[in-house]
C-alpha cells in the first residue's frame, strides 16, 4: 500500500497546487498515471495468520472499507497535506463532517458555544439534535468577542464557528476567537466551506479542527457529496476515529476518487471564480437596481480589514440586495440566462439563491432578520465562465428587472 516514490519528496515543502496534484498517491504494483479506484468493501489475507495479525495491528493494510479504504486514504492524506494537518478523515457528506466533529467530542452535560450564522443543518445538530442527549448550547453573535467569552461555563467543551457567514458574508476574527476558545479550555471546530482551502487556514489561525463539505468547491463540478476533518493525529484518534468507525458515515470510494481527482484543478478554479466574484461585485455595486453589495475585500464591507488578514482573497461567493423585496430578487433572479438559479455553491457553473425562501426558509422572518438576512438579498456562487459573459448577463437581468 506504500509508493515509495510518495517518500523521495516531502510534500510540506510543496506548494498547494503542486501538493494538490501530487500528495498522497498511492500506486499499485501497475503503476498507473491517475490514480486507482479501488471500488471493494474489503480485503482478502493470503493466510490466516495474516487476518489475524492485521486485526492485531501488528501489520499495517486494510480491513473493511468502514474504517479505510485505498482510494478514500489518499484523498485524505492530500487534504491533510493541502490543509497542513496532521490527519484527515473522509466522510459521505459536509454534514457528516461537522456532527461527527461536534458528537465525538461531547456527552451528556456538556456545553457548546456556536455563532448564530450557521448553514442550517448545523443549527439543527446544535439547536434539535445535541440537546436530546443532554448536551445544552449558547448561540451567539460571532463577531462580538464579548458575547464569546460570556457564554463560556465550566462545562463548555467546543466553540464552533463558519466564515464567511452564510449568507450575509460576515468575517469572525478566528485567531481570536481561538484564543477565547483555548483560555475556556475548550476545542475550536471552524466550517471553512466558504472560505475555501486556498484562501484561508483555520490551523494557522488557532483552531483545533477543521471541517468540510468538499461537495462545495473541493468537487468543484456538482457530482458527490463528501465531507472532510482534518485535525491533529491525536484529535482524530480521541474523539473521531472511533466514532466514524463504529457509526460508519464513510464515503464510497467511488466519490472519494473523484474529489481526489476534483481537487487536482481546485487552485485554478477558486482562482477564476474569485476573480469572477470580485469583478461581478463592483459591476453589481455600480448598478442603480443594487442597494448593498457585500463581499469581503470590497472596502465597503465593514470587516474588510478582518478579511484581509485572515483570507488570502476575498472568496467565490457574493451576496446583495435589490429594491422590490422578494418580488425583486424573483425578477432579477428569474432574467439571469447564464447564472442558475440553485441553492448549491462553490461550483464551475454560476449559481444564484434566494436565501429567505431556500436555506433559510425554515427560520420566520423576525429570527432571519436578526441574522441578516432580507426579502430583497440574493447570494450569488461565482463559477468559471468567462467575466464578461457573467457582467452582461447580470446588467441585462438587472435592467428588465
Ligand atoms: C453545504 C454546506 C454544509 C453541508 O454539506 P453537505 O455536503 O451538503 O452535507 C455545511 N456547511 C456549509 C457552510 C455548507 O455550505
Amino acid at each position: 500500500m506504500n509508493d515509495p516514490s510518495s517518500k523521495s519528496a516531502s510534500p510540506r515543502n510543496w506548494r498547494p497546487a503542486t501538493r494538490l496534484v501530487h500528495a498522497g498517491t498511492s500506486r499499485s504494483q501497475f503503476g498507473e498515471t491517475s490514480e486507482a479506484l479501488f471500488l471493494t468493501q474489503g480485503f482478502v489475507y493470503d493466510t490466516a495468520e495474516a487476518a489475524e495479525a492485521r486485526f492485531k495491528g501488528d501489520e499495517a493494510g486494510f480491513i473493511y472499507s468502514r474504517f479505510s479504504n485505498p482510494t478514500v486514504a489518499m484523498f485524505e492524506r492530500r487534504m491533510a497535506e493541502l490543509e497542513g494537518a496532521e490527519a484527515a478523515r473522509a466522510t459521505a457528506s459536509g454534514m457528516a463532517a461537522v456532527t461527527a466533529a461536534l458528537v465525538g467530542q461531547v456527552k451528556a452535560g456538556d456545553h457548546i458555544v456556536a455563532a448564530k450564522a450557521l448553514f442550517g443543518s448545523c443549527r439543527y445538530v446544535i439547536e434539535e439534535l445535541l440537546p436530546r442527549f443532554g448536551v445544552a448550547s449558547t448561540l451567539v453573535d460571532g463577531t462580538d468577542l464579548d458575547q464569546w467569552r460570556a457564554a463560556v461555563r465550566p462545562e463548555t467543551k467546543v466553540f464552533f464557528l463558519e466564515s464567511p457567514t452564510n449568507p450575509t458574508l460576515e468575517i469572525l476574527d478566528i485567531a481570536a476567537i481561538a484564543a477565547i476558545a483555548r483560555d475556556a479550555g475548550a476545542s475550536l471546530v471552524v466550517d471553512n466551506v466558504f472560505a475555501t482551502p486556498m484562501l484561508q487556514s483555520p490551523l494557522e489561525l488557532g483552531a483545533t479542527c477543521v471541517v468540510y463539505s468538499a461537495t462545495k468547491h473541493i468537487d468543484g463540478q456538482g457530482r458527490c457529496l463528501a465531507g472532510v476533518i482534518l485535525a491533529s493525529e491525536k484529535f482524530i484518534a480521541d474523539h473521531i476515529q472511533t466514532y466514524l468507525r463504529q457509526t460508519g458515515p464513510s464515503i464510497s470510494p467511488f466519490n472519494a476518487w473523484v474529489m481526489l481527482k476534483g481537487i487536482e484543478t481546485l487552485p485554478l478554479r477558486v482562482e477564476k471564480q474569485v476573480a469572477n466574484a470580485a469583478r461581478v461585485a463592483d459591476v453589481l455595486a455600480a448598478h442603480k437596481a443594487v442597494e448593498r453589495v457585500i463581499y469581503p475585500f470590497r472596502d465597503d464591507h465593514p470587516q474588510a480589514a478582518l478579511a484581509r488578514r485572515q483570507m488570502k482573497a476575498g472568496g467565490t461567493l457574493v451576496t446583495f440586495e435589490v429594491a422590490g423585496g422578494k418580488q425583486g430578487a424573483f425578477r432579477v433572479a428569474n432574467a439571469l440566462r447564464v447564472t442558475r438559479i440553485s441553492n448549491n455553491l462553490g461550483d464551475a457553473k454560476s449559481l444564484v439563491t434566494h436565501p429567505s425562501t431556500t436555506t433559510h426558509q425554515r427560520f420566520d422572518e423576525d429570527q432571519r432578520l436578526g441574522m441578516g438576512i432580507r426579502q430583497g438579498m440574493l447570494r450569488f456562487s461565482a463559477g468559471i465562465e468567462d467575466a464578461d459573459d457573467l457582467v452582461e448577463d447580470f446588467l441585462q437581468a438587472l435592467d428588465q428587472a
